[in-house]
């Protein structure tokens, strides 16, 4: 084995790339999935033009491919305190930000074979939700399905969250989905074959107010019914599990030891390996452009790689799916909302929960790299699908941080990126069949939470679609609810 070394970060050598691409691998991208190039400290900054090269002189794509959707090193590190002194005007709304590429995907990366003619399921969307429902249709037996991607998998908010799993919510619905989620996320490594660096270290929830710490009060109450551990803490016993915190202004805590974080990337390429093995098409850089319906249903997807006919259809597609459904007709009440966030350089393990101040939207964790992670909505955010990156945000953002953790003051931002949040009037999803259009399935609007409600989402919906028994899930959550009133609003929502 040569030591040629490619990523001195992550220990990747030059015969490491050669095995991706003996193994079917064939783009910066895929390679740097197999490899975990690029995704160290220096995220790519040294190794990702010797990658490139290698590929092409190993001929294993062609120049214009070579166009990965690796972040930019950052040109100037800066630190937190820094960022924390940049003014920010409140009575302005934010501005566009800089915006992201994600709109020229490369068609060099576009698959060759043509797409299938026929397939039982179509879902338009891979985000972690298509995937995972495809995954789980497959598992269930139903491998003749069809994901559709317009961009790269991760492309969507699936590949831009925080990647915070907690069972701590206000509704009863998504109490018990996260708490089957985080079950099922416990044996994803093992059934998948690829590590999604799960950290059970919990959530804790800082209250400012009265009315929020008697909302973490009721919640308590409600978990525990559901055998969720999750306790009220005094700011003390919060400065207990996190030394450092500040608890400045807060009067109440409350805390989940067995919520968490998790790594979103090998998530969602964990369920697109999955469905590929299984014999799930997944087609990514392959847009849905239209429909063909007639009888009151969909006869076919048409996409910018030809049509496909059908018998169901799924809408999975995020932030996007009120645009997707007006291509057939059906309005849906979801708003797109930015929400921005960022990374820091690596720290030693410090933090153990991931850290949210309910009032303000302020979040943050250390993932199992070490980076602080975390972000901060703003009530200043205009409706949109906007993904721009702005300096107000980092600003607020550190800001805040500095208030409650002072001593992270030193440490460097490496990156920020944004993405969109899937808002709907209750904050809750928008499942089962579309009222007219019998054979349109709904599977969006999961606003900040949607990562960590896919598997036990998922699951739910292919055992509901394929043996056809009726699921309370697709009534409670179904569309007619918006015209008909019935909402059942949930509060616990950060951001
Ligand atoms: C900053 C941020 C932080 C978040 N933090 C968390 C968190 O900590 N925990 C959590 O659980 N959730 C979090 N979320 C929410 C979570 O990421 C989403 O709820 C979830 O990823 C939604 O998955 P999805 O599959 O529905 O949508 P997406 O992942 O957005 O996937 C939809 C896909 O559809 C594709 N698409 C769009 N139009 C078309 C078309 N015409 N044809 C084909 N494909 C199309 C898009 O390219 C996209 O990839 C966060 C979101 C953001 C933005």
């Amino acid at each position: 084995m040569s030591k040629s070394m490619i990523c001195s970060c992550e220990d990747v050598t030059a015969d490491d790339v050669r095995h991706a691409v003996s193994r079917g691998y064939c783009d910066v991208e895929s390679v740097k999935r197999y490899t975990g190039f690029g995704t160290g400290i220096c995220q790519g900054k040294s190794c990702l033009s010797a990658v490139a090269a290698l590929l092409e002189q190993e001929k294993a794509l062609k120049a214009d491919a070579v166009v990965p959707f690796t972040p930019r090193p950052p040109l100037y590190p800066t630190e937190l305190r820094l960022l924390a002194s940049a003014p920010v005007d409140e009575s302005q709304p934010p501005v566009g930000g800089v915006p992201q590429e994600v709109d020229v995907f490369p068609k060099g990366l576009r698959p060759t074979e043509p797409l299938p003619a026929k397939a039982k399921v179509v879902i338009i969307g891979g985000g972690v939700m298509g995937l995972a429902l495809a995954y789980n249709l497959a598992r269930e037996g139903e491998t003749d399905v069809v994901v559709l991607e317009r961009g790269y998998l991760c492309a969507g908010a699936s590949g831009r969250n925080g990647g915070g799993v907690r069972m701590q919510w206000g509704t009863p619905a998504l109490v018990e989905l996260a708490k089957r989620s985080i079950d099922l996320m416990k044996g994803f490594a093992r059934e998948m074959g690829i590590n999604v660096w799960l950290r059970q270290g919990g959530y804790l929830f800082l209250a400012r107010t009265d009315a929020v710490a008697k909302r973490l009060e009721r919640n308590v109450a409600l978990h525990n019914r559901f055998d969720v551990p999750t306790r009220l803490v005094t700011p003390d016993a919060a400065r207990d599990i996190v030394p450092g915190l500040t608890m400045k202004g807060c009067v109440a805590a409350s805390f989940n030891p067995e919520d968490g974080v998790i790594f979103p990337w090998p998530f969602l390429w964990g369920y697109a390996q999955g469905c590929r093995k299984k014999g799930v098409r997944v087609e990514t850089y392959t847009e849905v452009t239209g429909f063909d319906v007639s009888g009151g249903q969909i006869r076919k997807v048409k996409t910018d790689r030809g049509d496909i006919a059908c018998d169901t259809v799924v809408l999975a597609s995020g932030a996007w799916s009120p645009e997707v459904a007006k291509l057939v007709g059906v309005q849906l009440p979801n708003e797109p909302h930015r929400h921005e966030i960022l990374s820091t350089e690596p720290l030693k393990p410090f933090l153990g929960p991931l850290v949210s101040v309910l009032d303000s939207g302020l979040y943050f964790s250390q993932s199992m790299r070490g980076e602080i992670v975390g972000g901060m909505g703003d009530p200043k955010e205009p409706a949109g699908l906007n993904m721009g990156s702005t300096l107000r945000f980092v600003s607020r953002f550190a800001q805040a941080l500095m208030e409650q953790l002072p001593h992270v003051g030193h440490v460097k931002v490496l990156r920020q990126w944004a993405g969109c949040y899937d808002v709907t009037p209750d904050n809750n999803p928008i499942l089962g069949r579309t009222p007219g259009l019998d054979n349109l399935l709904q599977m969006s609007g999961f606003v900040g939470h949607g990562f960590m409600m896919a598997p036990a989402v998922a699951e739910r919906m292919a055992k509901w679609m394929r043996t056809g028994e009726s699921d309370e899930l697709f009534t409670r959550f179904n569309l007619r609810r918006f015209s008909e009133g019935a909402l059942e609003r949930e509060d616990m929502i950060i951001g």
